[in-house]
């Protein structure tokens, strides 16, 4: 019987060898809970963000894109008390100085979970999680900036930027997809918890009154979002926030949770951040961030925020875990990644069954056309078509498209559904079509 540690492990081999996920700076020993997405990675990164966006924004008419910077004006992170409150109490051994967050569990009964140390962990204390550093050539206090710890403070000091140019009304939305850092004390759990990330958020502007109806529908569209790229629904719950668990600005908070390997975590946050954020940068910048109604001049509001908030690279790993299987295929395992055909980074492989008798070349035609349709395919002569079968497995290709002996003669070629392994015959210019029918 596989444990839950041999399943991440056997994922984080998975995600090596294939090309999904590599440790950063590996040659050098790597760095603080770092990754890097390799071939197939940046594919389903990408896929990942997509599936977001034309949810998000290319549906919609009443959301709008940003892509907002990560360096912005220190004012901002004292206005949203990130300067004074984004912290974790953090505790330390006095044997092996590592250190540890107070709040984790970890540390039960005073004791190191590293070297085992009785009575030596420090009084917590806080630790901010900004990671600071300096702009221009001077650096001293004055230069501090800091990398953004969310994308959503840009969304809120654009609110009127966005709302005017696009011409929109209150309730709107403003998206962005983009990088944050956080310099977590405990991070791990391979991709699950990193110190730098990319975050896909989205702050719906809604008239005060009515936050908790669009609370209510956003968190309804999210679980709807995650269960359409095929993860398993008895993996997802919500977790609502109690009282003392709700972050400073927030009024309610759920929480989408997935049943990793190591347990029930959180992927994605619906807060209800109130008109918190938006009041504090009118506070300290000066400037009125008001919604003033088109018909009646005299109506001016401060609107509410709903946010949605997921990470990138967790979504992967949710994917990831969630398609991650093992199989006894006549007496042999078989590692397949059933990940939804939307995520998947290859959509085919076009295989030539023996690399003789035209087979080679007429399979690379079908990959080529296929890659100019816009398809990612994937042409592999090299070994028996079992074991580029099982790379296809691996790498989570829904479709392999062999190229036999029969194709030669009658311009069928065999599909065979990774999932299923059922195998049909076709007509070779039928295959892009199939596959389209299939994706959508
Ligand atoms: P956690 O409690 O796990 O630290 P959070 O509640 O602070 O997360 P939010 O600030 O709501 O998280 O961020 C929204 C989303 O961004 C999270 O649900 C997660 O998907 C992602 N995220 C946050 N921190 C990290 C991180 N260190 N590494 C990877 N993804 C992260």
């Amino acid at each position: 019987m596989a444990t839950n540690t041999d399943v991440m492990d056997k994922l984080v081999s998975l995600c090596k060898r294939r090309g999904y996920v590599f440790q950063t700076s590996e040659i050098y020993g790597g760095t603080g809970s770092v990754w890097d997405y390799g071939p197939l990675g940046v594919e389903l990164q990408r896929n990942v963000k997509e599936a977001w966006w034309r949810a998000m924004v290319v549906a919609r008419d009443d959301i709008e894109g940003l892509d907002a910077a990560i360096l912005m004006n220190p004012k901002v992170w004292e206005a949203s008390g990130h300067v004074a409150g984004f912290s974790d109490p953090l505790v330390e051994c006095g044997n092996c100085h590592r250190r540890f967050r107070a709040d984790s569990g970890e540390i039960a009964k005073g004791q190191c979970p590293v070297c085992g140390a009785k009575d030596r962990l420090s009084e917590p204390r806080m630790f901010n999680l900004m990671f600071k550093t300096h702009m221009g050539a001077v650096e001293d206090a004055a230069a501090v900036v800091y990398l953004r710890p969310e994308t959503a403070q840009g969304s809120y000091v654009n609110f009127l930027n966005v709302m005017n140019a696009a011409r929109q009304r209150v309730p709107f939305g403003v998206a962005q997809i983009g990088k944050a850092f956080r310099n977590e004390i405990t991070p791990g759990n391979f991709i699950f918890r990193t110190r730098e990330f990319e975050q896909m958020e989205m702050q719906f502007f809604v008239e005060p009154g009515t936050d908790d109806e669009w609370f209510e529908y956003w968190r309804s569209q999210r679980m709807e979002w995650i269960a359409g790229l095929g993860i398993t629904p008895s993996r997802l719950r919500f977790h609502e926030h109690a009282a003392d668990e709700l972050a400073h600005y927030a009024k309610r908070a759920f929480d989408i949770q997935y049943e990793f390997p190591f347990g029930w975590q959180e992927f994605e946050g619906i807060h209800n951040r109130t008109d918190f954020d938006l009041k504090r940068h009118q506070e300290y910048s000066g400037k009125k961030l008001e919604y003033v109604d088109p018909v009646d001049r005299n109506k001016r509001l401060v609107p509410y925020v709903v946010e949605t908030a997921v990470g990138v690279g967790r979504t992967m790993l949710v994917a990831l875990a969630d398609a991650y299987r093992e199989e006894d295929v006549e007496g042999e395992t078989r590692v397949v990644l059933s990940l939804h055909p939307k995520l998947a980074p290859v959509k085919a492989a076009v295989l030539p069954l023996v690399n003789k008798e035209g087979m080679p070349e007429r399979a690379r035609r079908i990959h080529e056309a296929l890659r100019s349709a816009g398809l990612h395919s994937f042409f592999d002569d090299g070994g028996s078509i079992g074991r580029r079968y099982r790379r296809q497995d691996e790498a989570g290709t829904p479709w392999a498209i062999t190229v036999d002996g029969q194709t030669m003669t009658d311009e069928t070629v065999t599909v065979r559904d990774r999932d299923s392994l059922r195998q049909e015959r076709i007509g070779s210019d039928h295959v892009l079509s199939f596959i389209r029918e299939r994706m959508s």
